[in-house]
């Protein structure tokens, strides 16, 4: 754990050098990563890094392409501790259930988990710079770019290319061996051995379930944000948007979903989604 700390510490340090994290959203991922990296093991913080830096890098491809798409959303590239918690609590939290009930075969969850936040992130990131308008997923009115729920093809096709990234960088993971927890050193050789046997068949599965884990998360984060996900408009401008008080100042009024729900609470449900069906899958 204390090598786990070391190592979370010098990574969030260079993220805040990077300008990727927050301060606050610094010092959250130190607490995720300890708890990934000590309590799951090196395959999930491999996952984790996969997710993050792959992320941070897409928010910064062409970041001048999608600023105009994305000056209604609350929160910009930077991201705090809300948006790290909303995206890695649910695989913090099966990381250490895993250290706690290794009997549960959790990594495929905790799989399914990863690749929900890396299709929405990479959805979002490469969808803002479609040229075809999206459209609400639930009544294919055309919305802004940006809207939450709003779906084009390029976005649905980079959600989809998430999946695939975790879901091969999991049974690359499984293949040789490192997916398993283990505490201790007749645990390493058995998990080894059968690792050995079983292992083929064993990445395969967890490709699937994190693939299936992260499209079906993909969906049903699309399909919360376009029904209880907070949406409001400003009246001044008559531009939608995710802020409750407009650029311009104005106070902007609530056209649809339910106040206490932002896009945050809609990550970490999709997340938690993401989890259950992987581990059914998987
Ligand atoms: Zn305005």
């Amino acid at each position: 754990m204390i090598l786990a700390l070391v190592i979370a510490a010098a990574i969030s340090a260079a993220a805040f050098r990077a300008r990727a994290l927050s301060i606050d959203g610094a010092l959250a991922a130190v607490v995720v990563g300890t708890i990934v990296l000590g309590m799951g093991g090196a395959a999930w913080a491999i996952l984790l890094l996969a997710f993050f830096i792959s992320s941070s890098a897409l928010t910064r491809w062409r970041a001048a392409a999608k600023a105009a798409a994305g000056e209604e959303v609350l929160k910009g590239g930077r991201r705090d501790a809300v948006q790290v918690l909303a995206n890695g609590g649910v695989a913090t939290a099966i990381a250490a259930l895993a250290a706690l009930r290794p009997d549960l075969a959790l990594f495929p969850a905790f799989a399914g988990a990863i690749a929900a936040a890396t299709a929405d992130t990479w959805a979002t990131e490469v969808g803002l710079l479609s040229r075809a308008t999206p459209r609400l997923i639930t009544t294919g009115r055309r919305v802004p770019a940006g809207t939450s729920g709003g779906v084009t093809p390029l976005g649905t096709a980079a959600a989809l290319a998430g999946g695939l990234f975790i879901g091969t960088l999991a049974a690359a993971l499984v293949l040789v061996g490192w997916a398993g927890s283990s505490h201790s050193v007749g645990d390493v050789v058995s998990a080894a051995s059968a690792a050995s046997r079983a292992a083929p068949v064993a990445a395969a599965r967890i490709a699937l379930a994190t693939l299936a884990a992260a499209l079906l998360a993909a969906l049903f984060d699309s399909l919360l944000g376009a029904t209880v996900q907070a949406a409001y408009r400003c009246p001044r401008c008559d531009r939608p948007t995710e802020r409750r008080v407009h650029r311009c100042g104005a106070r902007t009024a609530r056209t649809r979903g339910l106040a206490w729900i932002d896009n945050d609470a809609v990550n970490l449900a999709a997340t938690a989604a993401g989890a259950a069906v992987g581990w059914w899958v998987g």
